[in-house]
């Protein structure tokens, strides 16, 4: 096969959201390249549903040592898939296991790698495929043409549209084997902390209200919270108050964050440096306040609020407590 293949998850039956999102840019390419779209698939499931989506062949390793995620493992079992599948373009997705993976898989395929792409099309000639991804901190995009194939690529995520139903399709499945032994694993896992999360998830929030070093400290995420809670969404934070401590960074929001793209977007004591506004681009409207009226912010805002966030939060919180009835 030459063509696409798409590193999947399929939880409960369904694809994931984000390997609906690889499905999406893959059914984008396949239109170009007039070529098919496979998956790679890790484990046990029902792959059934991934035809839905323009998968014409799943390529799987079972293995009970692919059970845990293990970097080196995953990769034997990535490489096997791709050299039975001889893929063109091999995507993957922009998160930590793409980022762990994605560099390792293209030097053992002797392949291109082409990392946080957040747009994709194919050139006139419909063989060559493009790929766009942010530079200079977002200041500026650069187009990506790979010299020879297969290519490796991740799609930063939330950047892509989740993959349209194709219709009730049929595919195949071919096992490919991956010959794996736990003397293969160069790390362990020791230890597996669980971070409480309560209400919506960051990336999946309609409604963000993120805040930054103008809040002063930990404590002036309270009204924060208290916003999100009201308006059913989630918080997050620019990276200056993750690194002071005042939150978990896993609430970054940006380059080195979250990329989220909420219907609604509070930014909340935040200068919107290029590095923060990167990962808010796809938020449909963005709300900002500040006491600076030169912040660069405003640039990015739809709807800006001089001033104090101390003054202008609680009778903001007041109105829509009232509004939402919360
Ligand atoms: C490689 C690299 C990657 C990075 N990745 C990220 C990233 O993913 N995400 C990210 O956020 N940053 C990232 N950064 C850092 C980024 O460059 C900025 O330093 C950071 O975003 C600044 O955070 P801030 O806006 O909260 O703080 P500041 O820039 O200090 O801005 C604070 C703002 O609060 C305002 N303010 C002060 N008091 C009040 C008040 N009482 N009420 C209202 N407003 C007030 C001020 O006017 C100011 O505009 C990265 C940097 C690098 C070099």
């Amino acid at each position: 096969m030459a063509g696409i293949v798409v590193l999947s998850k399929v939880e409960n039956g369904v694809p994931s959201r984000s390997t609906l999102e690889l499905l999406g840019g893959a059914q984008r390419l396949a239109a170009g390249l007039q070529a098919p779209v496979g998956a790679a698939l890790l484990g046990q499931g029902d792959a059934t549903s991934l035809y839905g989506y323009g998968v014409e062949i799943v390529f799987r390793v079972d293995h009970p040592l692919l059970k845990e995620y293990q970097a080196d493992l995953h990769l034997i079992a990535l490489e096997r898939i791709a050299r039975a599948a001889e893929p063109q373009v091999f995507l993957m997705p922009g998160d930590s296991l793409g980022r762990d993976l994605a560099a390792r898989l293209a030097f053992r395929l002797k392949a291109g790698v082409v990392t946080e792409v957040i747009d994709m099309d194919v050139e006139a000639s419909g063989k060559i495929p493009r790929f766009t991804r942010q530079a200079y901190g977002g200041k500026a995009s650069a187009v990506m043409v790979p010299k020879a194939f297969p290519v490796v690529v991740t799609l930063k995520p939330r950047t892509f549209d989740p993959a349209a139903p194709a219709g009730d399709k049929q595919g195949r499945e071919v096992s490919v084997e991956a010959p794996l032994d736990p003397e293969q694993a160069r790390t362990r896992l020791v230890e597996r902390v669980l971070e409480e999360t309560t209400g919506v998830k960051l990336e999946d929030a309609r409604v963000v209200v993120s805040g930054g070093r103008g809040l002063g400290g930990p404590e002036g995420f309270d009204p924060l919270v208290e916003l999100a809670r009201i308006l059913k969404g989630a918080v997050g934070a620019s990276r200056a108050a993750t690194d002071a401590g005042w939150v978990p960074s896993s609430m970054q929001v940006g380059q080195t964050g979250k990329t989220v793209s909420p219907d609604l977007y509070v930014a909340v004591g935040i200068s919107g440096a290029t590095q923060h506004v990167a990962g808010i681009t796809g938020a449909k409207t963005i709300v900002a306040i500040n006491t600076d009226p030169e912040s660069s912010i405003f640039k990015a805002a739809h709807l800006g609020i001089v001033g104090d966030y101390k003054a202008i939060l609680p009778p903001l919180i007041a109105r829509c407590r009232e509004l939402m009835g919360g």
